[in-house]
């Protein structure tokens, strides 16, 4: 199953064009990466993904497991299986994390046609999912990454992941000042969210992330567009040569 095709997609912010006719496939079962240099357009696609309301897209065609995933309104979007964790997670004060986990499950629950859980049961549910990311109760009642580490709000973003076990997960720099013992915690949790009927698209800067969860694709992104796409290997070169080579490949091939 195609679960997210993207073809020739241009998107600008105000009347900078930044997305420049990006093209990508992912099927059920598959992690992509996708690497690249600061500023290539990488957090760019990834909230036209998520229906971000700051960027225009005009033109080129989204399908999301075969529906027009631009035509959907971002909440739509997000019930119906496409996560993103975001670069810089939002802090919700006044609102606690069990209270925000348990809305927005419900939230997808609904869309699919199930009955709400009622509190004893979320609470029960979203223990399973503490443990997952080695994570300690109390978080729970906090305000929503209120005064969280930098680790701690992308734990929470991957538990999050793991309630609504999205179709479609986007990990934007989920590495990001992580040190390595909260990057292998992280990273074994979006591990065990792997399945045969999901997707995972992650986005990294580094290559470090890639030893850990390990991408069937690798891609590398410039100025808008995707250059080019290997295996896990290509993460390899690219840590050791940089990206310049990429651009004269390319140049060399037009
Ligand atoms: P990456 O994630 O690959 O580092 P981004 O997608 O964040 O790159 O940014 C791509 C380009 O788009 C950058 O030049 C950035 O400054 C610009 N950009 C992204 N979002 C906005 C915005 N909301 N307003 C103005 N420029 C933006
Ligand atoms: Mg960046
Ligand atoms: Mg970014």
């Amino acid at each position: 199953e195609v679960i997210l095709s993207v073809k020739d997609l241009t998107a600008d912010v105000g009347d900078t064009q930044i997305l420049k006719g990006l093209n990508l496939e992912i099927k059920a079962g598959e992690i992509h990466a996708i690497m690249g240099p600061n500023g290539s357009g990488k957090s760019t696609f990834s909230k036209i993904l998520a229906g971000h309301p700051a960027y225009k897209v005009t033109a080129g065609e989204v399908t999301f497991r075969g529906q027009n995933l631009l035509e959907m309104e971002p909440d739509d979007r997000a019930k119906s299986g496409v996560f993103l964790a975001f670069q810089y997670p939002l802090e919700i004060p006044g609102v606690s994390n069990l209270d925000f986990l348990r809305v927005s499950y419900n939230a997808k629950r609904k869309q699919e046609g199930l009955e709400e859980l009622d509190s004893f049961d979320f609470d029960e549910l979203v223990r399973t999912k503490l443990d997952l990311l080695k994570m300690d109760a109390a978080f729970l009642s906090r305000s929503v990454n209120e005064g969280f580490s930098g680790g701690e709000k992308k734990r929470n973003e991957i538990l999050q992941m793991a309630l609504l076990e999205p179709k479609l997960g986007i990990l934007d720099e989920i590495d990001s000042g992580l040190d390595i013992d909260a990057l292998k915690i992280v990273a074994n949790g979006v591990n065990q969210l792997r399945k045969f009927d999901n997707a995972i698209l992650m986005i990294t800067h580094y290559q470090r992330l890639l030893d850990y969860i390990v991408p069937d694709f690798v891609h590398v992104m410039e100025g808008g567009r995707i250059l080019t796409t290997g295996g896990k290997e290509l993460a390899f070169e690219l840590e050791a040569r940089g990206y310049e080579w990429v651009r004269e490949e390319e140049a060399a091939e037009v």
